[in-house]
């Protein structure tokens, strides 16, 4: 069974990949500019004996996602189980917000995942099985000041897979969103070292999460493990958002 990962080349994306390989998926890797680590990921993906293969595209371009499902066809197959992960950061107060800020976060975060979910779920419906896993946000949630953009994109995401799963539920495909809260990637990795602190008091199990972590979550959301469940949020966020 095949998987795209979006924005796999590092990071969250990363880890989401190779788990799936470990639970014997086909990976179809997807980046953007990081050809070198997207290649190595692969290489790592095939010495544990299942597919892999790197395909360049900007997700944020629907041109770019036309191309980039019909490579995957050609040379690996249909897509069973979409990852949307790939995801940008532009933050700044709102004052100061360019429209480009806006409009980068929104094109990566969320209208790239409308593309390649809307690519994905013809050969699902058809096959009358699929998976949608779509990584939100805690921000996504609770808002955050400073990331006006970037929250909206993730709560964008979260109607959105309810929207799919009510949608396509009769056509045995799910879609289920993950929301990781501080996880140790380059996107936190800037964060100025106080900032970092004042994140850390609000997480309960006091720690950053790992990639790993999430990649866990959705390997659980791709297996049939979780066949009775769809629009629902996963927080992996070491307890930050309760309700
Ligand atoms: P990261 O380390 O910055 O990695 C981002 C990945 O997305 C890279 O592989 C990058 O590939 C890819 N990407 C960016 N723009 C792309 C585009 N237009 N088309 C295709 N790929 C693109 O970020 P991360 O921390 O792993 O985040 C992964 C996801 O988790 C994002 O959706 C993020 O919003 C979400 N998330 C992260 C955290 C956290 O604390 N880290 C928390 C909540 C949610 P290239 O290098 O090739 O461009």
């Amino acid at each position: 069974m095949l998987a795209l990962v979006t924005g796999a080349s590092r990071g969250i994306g990363r880890a989401i990949a190779l788990e799936l390989a470990k639970n014997g998926f086909d990976v179809a890797v997807n980046y953007n500019r990081s050809s070198e680590q997207a290649e190595a990921l692969c290489a790592e993906i095939k010495a544990m004996g299942v597919k892999a293969m790197a395909f360049q595209a900007d997700v944020g371009d629907p041109e770019q996602v036309k191309r980039l499902f019909s490579e995957i066809k050609d040379s690996l197959g249909t897509v069973s189980v979409l990852v949307n992960n790939a995801g940008i950061t532009r933050d700044t107060i709102l004052m100061r917000m360019k429209p480009e800020d806006w409009q980068a976060v929104i094109t990566t975060n969320l209208n790239a995942a409308f593309y390649c979910t809307q690519a994905a779920v013809r050969d699902m419906a058809k096959a009358r099985w699929g998976r949608i896993i779509s990584i939100a946000s805690v921000v996504g949630l609770t808002g955050n000041a400073g990331q006006a953009n970037y929250a909206a994109s993730k709560a964008g995401i979260i109607g959105f897979t309810k929207s799919v799963a009510r949608e396509y539920a009769a056509r045995g495909i799910t879609a289920n969103a993950i929301a990781p809260g501080f996880i140790d990637t380059e996107m936190t990795e800037i964060l100025k070292p106080e900032m970092k602190e004042s994140i850390l008091k609000t997480v309960p199990l006091g720690k950053m999460g790992s990639p790993d972590d999430v990649a866990k979550a959705v390997v659980f959301f791709a297996s049939e493990a979780s066949s009775y469940i769809t629009g629902q949020v996963l927080a992996v966020d070491g307890g930050m958002t309760m309700c």
